[in-house]
């Protein structure tokens, strides 16, 4: 089986198994950019091809989770609610299916499934893999599904065929996400809007003073829940 013919057979198994996008791209490509520590390269030698499956995008919309103290105030435990857990549980499936052909072929596979370690950039590899553009605010936009929510990044050591990056504007003259954000993490440089990370609010753990219960806070995601792609 050639590349080529490899590479469509696991996008098959992905999408058939719970992934709704599925790219792929060259792990050079990435590492390129990417700062030392950040290189696909630093989590598996040899690694040549990156393979991205956006499957979790209605997870976005249902964040109804729990939190809960640790065994110390260093810690807060997420509970999630078993609706949510069933979805996550059906799009580790697409991830592990890809994994379990890449191994039966003698390839090696590894996957850092939530992009939470930062450890290397699945906003990129979701753009170089043809995912989706980056809109105005900074977050990777499918022109038909909306904005991605990328539930795992495998690399590999085989050789696949590579996804082009997409070459469009998903935007034209909306500006949701831009007014949408009230913490001033948006700033025109230039022309354009640039995302400023330090000023963003959107993964700050607060308590609820009424409740006392752990949430997400005081942003939620505002400027991805109100884009209007896909929708
Ligand atoms: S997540 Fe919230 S704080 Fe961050 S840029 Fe979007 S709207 Fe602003
Ligand atoms: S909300 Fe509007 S401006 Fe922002 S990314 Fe989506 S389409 Fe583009």
């Amino acid at each position: 089986m050639n590349s080529n013919e490899f590479t469509e057979k696991l996008r098959l198994v992905a999408l058939n198994s719970g992934a709704e996008l599925f790219g792929v791209l060259s792990a050079q490509k990435i590492d390129e950019s990417a700062p030392d520590g950040h290189k696909s390269s630093d989590l598996l030698a040899n690694v040549k091809s990156i393979i991205v499956l956006a499957c979790g995008r209605k997870l976005n919309e249902d964040r109804d989770y729990v939190y809960k103290w640790g065994p110390d105030y260093t810690l807060t435990y997420i509970k999630l609610k078993a609706a949510v857990k069933k979805q996550r549980q059906e799009a580790r499936r697409s991830i592990e299916a890809v994994k379990g052909i890449l191994r039966s072929k003698g390839f090696k596979a590894v996957t850092e499934p939530h992009g939470w370690t930062g450890l290397i950039s699945f906003k990129q590899a979701s753009y170089l893999s043809g995912l989706g553009v980056f809109g105005k605010g900074s977050f990777v936009v499918n022109p038909d599904l909306g904005h991605v929510n990328i539930l795992g990044c495998i690399l590999t050591d085989a050789n696949l065929t590579y996804d082009i990056p997409l070459s469009l504007d998903v935007c034209g003259d909306c500006m949701e996400c831009i007014k949408a954000c009230k913490y001033g993490a948006f700033t025109k440089i230039e022309g354009k809007y640039e995302w400023i990370a330090e000023k963003c609010r959107c993964y700050d753990l607060i308590m609820n003073p009424v409740t006392l219960k752990w949430t997400y806070g005081p942003c939620n995601s505002k400027c991805v829940n109100v884009c209007p792609v896909g929708k």
